[in-house]
């Protein structure tokens, strides 16, 4: 399948991996929006959120609890941080494998920005 992120997670193309377990993967975004913003991803492919199913509700739990653990590993758990996960075109979704988007170590503002 040509998919960058399922790639990633074959070691077909490099990643800046920062936390891999069973299911998940972690890895920072080439192209960072924050001092750390890191992409969380299910290790099994999926396109986007609207294919999720009711099996995949732990996983996509297990996606934010990384999140949360390496915002609280990097320090920044309790001044906040951000997480989004974007969905199709309108979303500004332009890698079709779900991944969580964690950002963290400056201010955002809502709903810009
Ligand atoms: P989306 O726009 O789909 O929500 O987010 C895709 C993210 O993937 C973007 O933030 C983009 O910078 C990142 N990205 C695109 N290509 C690569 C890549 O080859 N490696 C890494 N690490 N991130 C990528
Ligand atoms: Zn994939």
């Amino acid at each position: 399948m040509d998919c960058l992120f399922c790639k990633i997670v074959n070691r077909e193309i490099p990643g800046d991996i920062v936390f891999e377990d069973d299911e998940v993967l972690a890895f920072n975004d080439i192209n960072p929006q924050a001092p750390t913003h890191v992409l969380i991803i299910p290790k099994r492919h999926i396109a986007t959120l609207n294919d999720l199913e009711e099996g995949d509700l732990a996983l996509v739990g297990r996606l934010q609890y990384v999140a949360a653990r390496l915002a609280r590993e990097r320090g920044f758990a309790e001044e906040g941080y951000r997480v989004v996960m974007n969905c199709n075109d309108l979303g500004g979704q332009t890698v079709y494998h779900i991944h969580m988007h964690l950002m963290g170590g400056r201010r955002f503002t809502w709903p810009a920005g």
